[in-house]
């Protein structure tokens, strides 16, 4: 479930709870809807995307509107990063009080934190839009299964067709908890029949989020949108390589993934790096990840911190807070020799080494870096493609592998090392004002991908 936000894990339970409640209401004439428990925000957990509102009084530099980043932080004037996920808005309170205390910037801060925006809950399923949508303070499943529209589209059809004389359609699929519905003849049949299968749709996909999809492995789709039956976990550390942010990370993907991200840390290891930090590769089932990560669909991809520097086992807690180092200035236009070292080569060329790796993304000037310093065999400089961001992991993608004809395969690289204009460009842009980007909304899952959604 960790990669369903908090709320959804809240809406999820309250699932359980609205199918009692319906099953309990059929007898009702006229029943309503019964309403759900507000899962209202003071206890909401704070998490990756979430937008809040800082009010140090006082204090207009410390005031202001700050994001929760994917690493869980919100980063504040003066003070830096302070670690937001996990806590509700007065547990944030306290945390920013006590970072002013501790740097001496603030006497007696009174701080005051509101969430001005939630992050995205993920509906799937049995539903014309399954996708991202954005959580609301006090929302219930219904709610969240009304955003995407089939429950209320069943009820208007059945309602016309009510008024029509005829009978309302039968649910294509779900359950037959309909039939004990009978005191109130079809109306709440066909009414509590179709919110129930959709409840029950939605309770099934969201449990289903914890679980892999039972093999052999079948991935359908695109990075971008897809999703994976036969996935298998990546332990939470081995020879080389440690796992981290696993609160909001998740470590399944096709068993080829998994073994070569093994062995990419032993080799590492043998090279005499220190341990790599593995997070985000895929949901136990795909589909899309939350915080905005625009792929991770297929259990294909693996996203891996640059940072080879010797590291003791952390723990658990530890785990969670760990920042990956950039080995990127800040002005994005060169490497930033505090962090880079000849290791990350090593390791940026171990990774493009390993068999069937489509490409990985790594930061332009870290690009740029490698077009420079690299001797000998540069062929593998195809493989390293410049992408925004990616200036302290790299990020691998590997192939479709051969027997998996519903994996949609991208065109590889084009021919050459990359250190042409095409780099360039990436630089050029920087000099450019920022354009702004609309939120990110995963497209629909391929229809394919529901009966590995589903799948018990
Ligand atoms: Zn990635």
């Amino acid at each position: 479930m960790q990669l369903v936000a908090a709320a959804a894990v809240r809406m999820v339970r309250q699932i359980c709870l609205l199918t009692l409640l319906l099953l309990a209401a059929c007898g009702g004439p006229g029943s309503e809807l019964p309403l759900l428990p507000d899962a209202g925000p003071p206890d909401y957990s704070l998490g990756p995307g979430d937008q809040v509102r800082i009010i140090t009084y006082g204090e207009e530099n410390l005031t202001g509107e700050f994001r929760v980043n994917d690493s869980g932080n919100i980063s504040l004037p003066l003070i830096g990063a302070v670690h937001a996920a996990g806590l509700t808005s007065s547990g944030l309170e306290g945390a920013v009080a006590t970072a002013l205390r501790h740097g001496d910037l603030v006497r007696g801060p009174s701080v005051a934190v509101e969430v001005i925006s939630y992050r995205s809950i993920y509906v799937l399923g049995e539903v014309n839009k399954p996708g991202q949508y954005a959580y609301q303070p006090g929302m219930t499943v219904l709610s969240a299964i009304a955003l995407s529209m089939t429950t209320w589209r069943l009820f208007a059809q059945a309602r016309a067709r009510r008024s029509k004389g005829g009978r309302g359609p039968r649910p294509s699929s779900g359950p037959a908890m309909s039939s004990r519905c009978s005191s109130d003849g079809s109306d709440n049949r066909s009414r509590f029949g179709r919110v129930g299968a959709a409840v029950l749709a939605a309770l099934s996909l969201a449990a289903a989020a914890d679980t892999p999809a039972p093999g052999p492995l079948h991935i359908i789709g695109s990075q971008a949108t897809g999703c994976l039956a036969g996935a298998v976990q990546l332990p939470s550390a081995g020879v080389g390589f440690q796992t981290i942010h696993r609160a909001r990370s998740s470590f399944w993907g096709a068993p080829s993934t998994i073994s070569r991200i093994e062995s990419l840390a032993a080799q590492a290891h043998s090279a005499g790096l220190g341990d790599l930090y593995i997070e985000d590769i895929s949901r136990p089932r795909g589909g899309p990840l939350p915080g905005g990560h625009q792929s991770h669909q297929l259990g294909l991809d693996v996203d891996v911190g640059l940072d080879t520097a010797p590291k003791r086992a952390l723990t658990a807690a530890e785990r969670e807070q760990v920042e990956l180092t950039s080995m990127v200035r800040p002005d994005q236009r060169a490497i930033d020799q505090a962090h880079w070292s000849p290791e990350v080569i090593t390791l940026l060329r171990l990774a493009a080494s390993l068999p069937d790796v489509d490409r990985i993304l790594i930061n332009p000037a870290i690009k740029r870096q490698l077009c420079q310093d690299v001797r000998g065999d540069r062929s593998w400089l195809r493989l390293m493609r410049p992408w925004y961001d990616h200036a302290a992991h790299m990020h691998i993608r590997f192939r479709c592998p051969a027997d998996q004809h519903d994996c949609a395969q991208a065109p590889p690289p084009p021919p050459g090392d990359g250190c042409d204009g095409t780099l360039q460009w990436w630089f050029d842009q920087l000099a450019l004002p920022p354009k702004p980007t609309p939120p990110y909304r995963p497209p629909p899952l391929p229809a394919a991908c529901k009966v590995v959604m589903q799948a018990p």
